[in-house]
Order: structure tokens, then sequence, then C-alpha cells
């Protein structure tokens, strides 16, 4: 199943060139608070539900005519790897990987869906794409082996760990709203048996910036989820971003980003560049100056 958001709390189905309407039939009931129903649906199949809906009765929409929006638009967490392609190591000249690095987290508050705009929040500094794998948690996962992981996967979306280059932590730097543009659909575990195999492309302005197979991860989608889970106890709904490969590069106003992974689909949004401010006039910043002066 290919699952989304459209019109405010409504939960999708790609069936062909139609978005169907299940909310009611996978989520059940409402309301489903800021998280969203396809939140309430994972929840619910993580208990045991058996969820396959009728479509024959639900509400059709073309999917052209559609305005989709975010998934999960307020995940539990986004964990994030840390340098987990090779080639983006070197890029990057970092002398570790996520092996030596651990994992990272990204603020939930920083999810966009399809068509919408990364906002720069600098004027002086540089932000950039990173296109990645998106792994969505489908049951409560603690201390599980690379083995058992995928058993864990409720499904996979394109995901963009939008960055700024500067010497910030790195929870900041990815956490700034907009930050993590992901979409347009989850497609669920069954549709993709190995997520080691697929190949990913980011375009950017209309150039292909970066092309890799996640064959290429340092720490595949099981590793990853078994070192994550060691770590911290995965929720139904927390995503996972797996890490980027090398072909990082500087957003500018009106560049339109796009991320496509094989068998799971396209996601395009924008970028505004037009509201960053100088990074020294950041609260704070300016007075601790001042101070040291
Ligand atoms: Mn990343």
């Amino acid at each position: 199943m290919r699952l989304t958001l459209f019109r405010h709390d409504r939960l999708g189905l790609v069936d062909g060139d139609d978005l169907v309407d299940v909310t009611e039939q996978l989520a059940g009931p409402g309301p489903y608070g800021p998280a969203g129903p396809l939140q309430r649906h994972i929840e619910r199949a993580a208990e045991g539900l058996t969820l396959v809906p009728d479509l024959g009765p639900c509400p059709r929409t073309p999917l052209t005519e559609a305005a989709l929006e975010a998934p999960l638009p307020r995940p539990g967490k986004i964990v994030g790897a840390p340098v987990n392609y090779l080639d983006h190591k070197a890029e990057m000249e970092y002398t570790t990987s996520v092996a030596d690095l651990g994992i990272f987290l990204k603020a939930n508050s920083s999810v966009i869906g399809p068509g919408q705009d990364v906002v720069l929040p600098y004027s002086d500094k540089r932000t950039d794409q990173e296109g990645e794998l998106g792994v969505v948690i489908g049951r409560t996962a603690s201390h599980v082996t690379a083995d058992e992981a995928l058993s864990y996967v409720f499904g996979y979306t394109c995901l963009l760990d939008i960055t700024v280059r500067s010497d910030e932590d790195r929870s900041t730097r990815k956490s700034f709203d907009t930050f993590t543009p992901i979409g347009p659909w989850i497609v669920t575990a069954d549709e993709i048996p190995d997520p080691d195999t697929l190949d990913l492309r980011c375009d950017v302005g209309g150039t292909t910036r970066q092309r890799t197979n996640t064959a290429d991860l340092i720490f595949g989608v099981r590793e990853l989820i078994a070192y994550t889970s060691s770590v911290m106890t995965l929720h139904p709904g927390d995503v996972i971003a797996t890490g980027t490969p090398a072909g990082v590069g500087p957003l500018g106003h009106g560049d339109r980003v796009v991320v496509e992974i094989e068998r799971i689909g396209r996601l395009e949004v924008g970028v505004d560049g037009s509201r960053g401010t100088p990074y020294a006039e950041r609260p704070g910043r300016a007075s601790k100056r001042a101070a040291q002066d």
C-alpha cells in the first residue's frame, strides 16, 4: 500500500491514478490530533489489528488533483544517521562514520510535505540538501537484532535531511522548521522485501547531484535499526533518516529539490531563501559577542 495524507486529516491510499479516502477504515474514528490518521493507523496495526481496506465504497480523487501532505506530520522522533555512505565521508573529509558517531535526532517539528518550501534560515551560511531513504517503524523495537530488524518496519518514504553547514551542533543544524521533507507517501514494507537494494537520485534545479544505491550504505537498514534500538526504544511511527551519499550542495532561493527512490516514489519541494538572516543575528549571539568585547 502507498499511504499518505491529504485535505488536512484525510488518509489516502494510492490506487492506480486515484487517491482513495480510507481514513475511517484504516485509522478508525477521529479526531486524530497533530500526528494525523496515518500515525493512528500505524499504531492500530502495531496492536495486531489486521487492516485491509475495502476500496469499493470509498471516495476517490484523481491523484493529479489531490494536494498531498506529509504522511506523518509529527513523528514521535526522527533519528538520523551521520556519515553513512563512504563517498559522502570522503567528500566532507570526515575521519569518522556512523560506526563511530552513533546517531543524532532531528526535531519532529521540522517535517513538511510535498510541494512545500524549505525555508533557508541564514543569509550567510550554506544550507545543503541530503537526499535519503526514510524508514518508518511499525512496532516497538528495543534491542532487536539485525536479522529481525525488518520485521519492525512499517514502510519506507523519500526524505530530505536539510542541513546547515555551520559549527552549530548537528541537532541544531538539521532541526530548523521545514528541514525534513517526507513523502509523497509511505510504501508499506511488504512491497519492499530488501531496502538495501534501492536506486536513489536527488536533483536540485534540474541537475542531478546525488545518485546511489542503498547497497552502498555503511550501516544498512537492518544494522541501523539494530544499532538505534540498542540506544533508544523505537515506537510505531518513528522515522529513521538513513544517511546521504556524495553530492550534497547548497540550496538557493527558487530551487526545486527532487528525491526519487526506486519502488517508493518521487518527492519534490521548493526552496525559500528570501527570509534568511545573518548568522550573527540569531537571538543571543549579538549580546554574547558584545559581552566578549
Ligand atoms: Mn543526513
